[in-house]
């Protein structure tokens, strides 16, 4: 008998009949003879519409006590959600019960709409398993050390689900979506896309953190860190196919690296409109200035993704570096009212009209010239790049928002991504 955790997206648990053929693919696994354990989404648009009217009565000033009730408002979606789930599969004749956050307990840290989880109880769980019910964990949601709720980050539940798995030591997490995988890119954008049958936990770190938004970035870290075997499948087959090609579709993420892997030398693309580029003009070349200007953006909890200094010309030089969409204002404010007149710096000048396209591949490891194949593809389509970075094993760049699509869909090609064998 193994111990299975499933996860279920909003869109699969969007209404009572969505929720209701959840319930029925848990009771077969169930009654194939797994412990279940059931962390569920809210229902597709709820947190969206709590979060809605909590902005129209929104207070001027944003504290911690107004992100405390948002926490509190958006749990209620969850908690709905696995209440809902838990009758269907009482209606199935299986015995459910579904627990909050809280109930479990699983602790988090207070902050507030990106709570960290630090701990999970398993105890209450496992009682409940032993007993032979179909355990509901609300995703998304936890405890901090003062009791209060705490919300994990927008698509929180996968990391609430892997975590789970995690804790009770599941065998495998399998996260229902609405895609049947991981694919080489977005199947929207480059409609040659292929589904990969295995994916390397390093390569899907990078994917997700480069937008690809099949999972929350932390749940792939903790299933990293826990080495939590996940599967990402679709939500929507019949929900009484066989089993056992059931528990081998989707994409399966890997710790091995098989021979196969390092064929592929590019696995995917992944690419994301979410950066804005902030360059700081004429900025004095000397010691400490990176450090005045990305201590300055650290302090103010804006995470910076790449950077380039250029090389300088009459003692000034120039520096760039990309932020999230979401903290662009905030970031050249903050450098336009402190950070340039306390350098002497020229100007600010930002671009929200960029965009990131990234090549992952474990087997860039093992090949040269991988890099360099990208930047032909580029200049072949007539693209100027504006910034690069690389790791072991990926290369992204920075480029105009508007050659983003041309961009993908030459580089899926270039490396053989809609003819690569699926694997
Ligand atoms: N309901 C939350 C959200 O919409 C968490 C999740 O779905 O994973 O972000
Ligand atoms: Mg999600």
């Amino acid at each position: 008998m193994s111990l299975i955790v499933h996860k279920y997206g909003g869109t699969s648990m969007g209404s009572t009949e969505r929720i209701s053929n959840v319930a029925k693919r848990v009771a077969k696994w169930a009654r194939a003879g797994h412990q279940m354990v059931v962390v569920p989404s809210a229902m597709s648009g709820e947190t969206n519409r709590l979060l809605g009217l909590a902005k129209e009565l929104t207070p001027s000033s944003l504290t911690d006590a107004y992100y405390r009730e948002l926490d509190m408002l958006a749990a209620t979606g969850e908690q709905a959600s696995s209440a809902l789930l838990a009758i269907a599969l009482q209606a199935q004749g299986l015995e459910s019960v579904s627990y909050a956050g809280w109930q479990v307990p699983i602790r988090t840290n207070s902050a507030y709409t990106k709570a960290r989880i630090e701990s999970i109880d398993d105890q209450r769980v496992r009682a409940d398993l032993a007993e032979g019910k179909v355990v509901i964990v609300t995703g998304f949601q936890g405890l901090d050390d003062l009791g209060n709720i705490t919300t994990l980050g927008r698509g929180g539940s996968d990391t609430s689900a892997v975590a789970v798995a995690a804790a009770m030591k599941a065998d495998e997490c399998l996260i229902y979506t609405d895609v049947d995988g991981v694919y080489t890119t977005d199947p929207r954008v480059v409609p040659e896309a292929r589904r990969l049958q295995t994916v390397s936990f390093e390569e899907m770190l990078e994917m997700a953190s480069m937008g690809s938004k099949v999972l929350q970035i932390r749940s792939v870290e903790f299933a990293g860190k826990y080495k939590v075997k996940l599967r990402v499948l679709s939500s929507f087959t019949p929900w009484d196919i066989d089993i056992v090609e059931e528990a081998k579709s989707g994409t399966l993420i890997t710790f091995e690296e098989d021979e196969n892997m390092e064929q592929a030398i590019v696995s995917g693309i992944a690419f994301t409109r979410d950066e804005t580029k902030i360059s700081v003009l004429g900025v004095p070349d000397k010691p400490g200035v990176a450090y005045q200007i990305l201590g300055a953006v650290a302090d103010a909890n804006v995470e910076v993704d790449m950077i380039i200094q250029n090389i300088s010309k009459d003692g000034k030089t120039d520096f760039s570096f990309t932020v999230n969409h979401g903290d662009y204002a905030k970031t050249m404010d903050m450098l336009k009212n402190v950070v340039v007149p306390k350098l002497g710096a020229q100007e600010v000048v930002g671009d929200t009209k960029i965009c990131k396209v990234s090549i992952v591949g474990i087997g860039m490891r093992s090949h040269v010239g991988v890099a360099s194949t990208m930047f032909r593809v580029l200049s072949e389509e007539g693209i100027n790049i504006q910034m690069i970075s690389t790791s072991e094993i990926k290369t992204s760049v920075v480029i105009d928002e508007k050659y983003m699509e041309l961009a993908v869909k030459a580089l899926h090609k270039a490396f053989g991504l809609d003819q690569a064998p699926v694997r």
